[in-house]
């Protein structure tokens, strides 16, 4: 067993440490008044190869893989978490398109995202509820040509800040009866709705899709009629807990650093209070964390990278991992005092962000039914 990077994937890591650290500050402040996602910086993550990791050479991508991209969504993560969850979903959109496309498909819609061009979207959540993915109620209707569109998808990152959206709806009844397709913005009938103010995550662009009547080329289903179901499951566990967990980890790092850096420079009593046992236990505590959080993550995408079958493993980094976020943003908060509750200091953003990473990406409840299912697999009894 080898827990040692490769030469590439600590240049990564320096290359991303850096540039979140000269880019991501100057626009926090911002993001934070306005809930918007900083699209200016898609170029230069598209040089660094960030837009593009996941994405095949000869459709414009870098093709580093999932471990490389779990490193890169750590480190913005560790900087401004917003900016890797609106990276993950991204990132989404090209593993379902890569997944499921015809060739022409991945010609057109992968090259612009791996190039930062715009920003990919996978839409399943509705108001319904986002567990229930076969409860949806959006439709989709073959009429002659075109696929007729009507529904409205919720909860959906980078709504306002992408030129096309994968989009899951109804083809017919039961779990054979969902269908993908890939929808512009420019299609007739298609338009975003409203967009959402969450308590943290705040730069990264969540909102509503609106289909009335929404006129689709009959070629942009993505993936056969009925395989909407597996586009979903399949992109949401491999890419997206992944994706998500990566996020919560680069929260986790920061969680650290800054309660391990207030610990050292706060005096009482006349000593720093790292001395102090119940606070350095808790610093001892985040710092296991983080080791336990990063091997999860790290395994689950290096297992991807094998093309083994991952999805326990993802859903155990992901629950494990945003959970812990929290658990470690609360104590680094608590560890600041008073100071941890002002918004000049970082501890605050911390805790807010892993918040909204808990349903992000399915919710903690719903990865344990997948834990669940793998522990009692061997006991299970023959029908
Ligand atoms: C920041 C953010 C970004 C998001 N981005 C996207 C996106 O890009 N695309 C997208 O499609 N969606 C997105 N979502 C939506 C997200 O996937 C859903 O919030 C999630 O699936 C849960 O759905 P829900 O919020 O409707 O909660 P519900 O499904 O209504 O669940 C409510 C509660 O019931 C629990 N519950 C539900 N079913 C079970 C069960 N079987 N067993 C035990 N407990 C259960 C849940 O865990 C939760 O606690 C995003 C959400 C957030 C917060």
């Amino acid at each position: 067993m080898d827990f040692l990077l490769s030469q590439r994937e600590e240049l990564l890591r320096k290359s991303v440490r850096e540039f979140a650290e000269s880019e991501l500050p100057p626009k926090i402040e911002t993001m934070e008044k306005t809930g918007e996602f900083p699209i200016e910086l898609l170029e230069s993550m598209a040089k660094l190869g960030i837009t593009g990791i996941i994405a095949p050479p000869e459709y414009g991508g870098v093709g580093l893989g999932y471990l490389a991209r779990t490193i890169a969504l750590e480190e913005l993560g560790r900087v401004c978490a917003a900016i890797p969850m609106g990276m993950q979903v991204h990132h989404m959109a090209i593993a379902a398109l890569n997944d499921f496309g015809t060739d022409e498909q991945k010609q057109k819609y992968i090259p612009p995202l791996a190039k930062g061009d715009t920003m990919g979207v996978v839409a399943v959540t509705e108001p319904s509820g986002g567990s229930d993915v076969l409860g949806m109620q959006a439709t989709a209707e073959l009429k002659g040509d075109k696929w007729i569109l009507n529904g409205r998808k919720c909860f959906i990152t980078n709504s306002h800040t992408s030129d096309f959206w994968i989009v899951i709806a109804k083809t017919a009844e039961g779990a054979k009866g969902l269908s993908a397709f890939i929808v512009e913005k420019d299609h007739p009938g298609a338009k975003t709705g409203r967009v959402e103010h969450k308590i943290g995550l705040r730069g990264a662009n969540t909102g509503e899709l609106v289909f009335d009547n929404c006129e689709i080329p009959k070629e942009n289903i993505l993936g056969q009629e009925g395989g909407g179901l597996a586009v979903a499951l399949k992109t949401v566990s491999e890419s997206g807990r992944t994706g998500m967990a990566a996020t919560a980890l680069g929260i986790v790092n920061a969680c650290l650093e800054e309660a391990a850096r207030f610990a050292s420079e706060r005096v009482l009593y006349g000593k720093p209070i790292s001395s102090l046992q119940a606070i350095s236990f808790y610093l001892a505590e985040i710092y296991t964390e983080l080791d336990i959080c990063r091997l999860l993550c790290y395994r689950a995408s290096w297992m991807k990278d094998q093309n083994m079958r991952c999805d326990t493993e993802n859903a155990m980094a992901k629950s494990y991992t945003c959970d812990a976020a929290v658990r470690c943003a609360r104590k680094a908060v608590e560890i600041h005092g008073a100071y941890g509750i002002l918004q000049e200091y970082k501890v605050q953003r911390l805790l807010r962000d892993a918040m909204v990473t808990v349903s992000a990406g399915g919710t903690g409840e719903i990865g344990k039914v997948v834990l669940a299912r793998a522990a009692l697999a061997p006991y299970r009894k023959k029908k």
